[in-house]
């Protein structure tokens, strides 16, 4: 019996560190209030290229979570064209900077949700906080 609490209580711990990424949905107005809320400018209006380097001083090859390397200043195709989106690789829920994700709080429908298909951990989001803010 101990031991069997004892591997509820590892997966339980083991939980409590993952950590999501957050994505906007199509439930998004527009409105534009996240945007600046930002700390690493990962927020980008529909149709709006993006770049590793928009917002703050990283430059030369940069190495993206699906091991894709790129050039920082490289202009990248939108990720959505209608309505406002979250480059994932930016992303870090805040951490490093704020108690929560900055994105969520200010949305006035609600629609910057955490992404099932991007689980994070609290360390992982840390070292990418320190990739972008050299
Ligand atoms: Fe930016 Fe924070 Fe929202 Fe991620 S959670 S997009 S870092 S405001
Ligand atoms: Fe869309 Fe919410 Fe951002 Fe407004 S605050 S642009 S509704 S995600």
């Amino acid at each position: 019996m101990a031991i069997l609490l004892k591997i509820f209580v590892l997966i339980v711990s083991i939980f409590a560190h993952l950590i999501m990424a957050i994505r906007i949905t199509n439930e998004c107005i527009n409105c534009g209030a996240c945007e600046p809320e930002c700390p690493n400018n990962a927020i980008y209006e529909g149709g709006i290229e993006w770049a590793i380097s928009d917002g703050n001083t990283v430059n030369g090859i940069f190495t993206l979570e699906d091991g894709t390397e790129v050039d920082a200043a490289q202009k990248n195709k939108p990720l959505e064209p209608d309505y406002y989106y979250i480059v994932p690789d930016k992303c870090t829920e805040c951490k490093g900077f704020h108690e929560e994700p900055q994105c969520a709080a200010v949305c006035p429908v609600d629609c910057c949700i955490l992404d099932e298909d991007r689980v994070e951990s609290e360390d992982e989001l840390l070292a990418k906080k320190a990739r972008l803010h050299l």
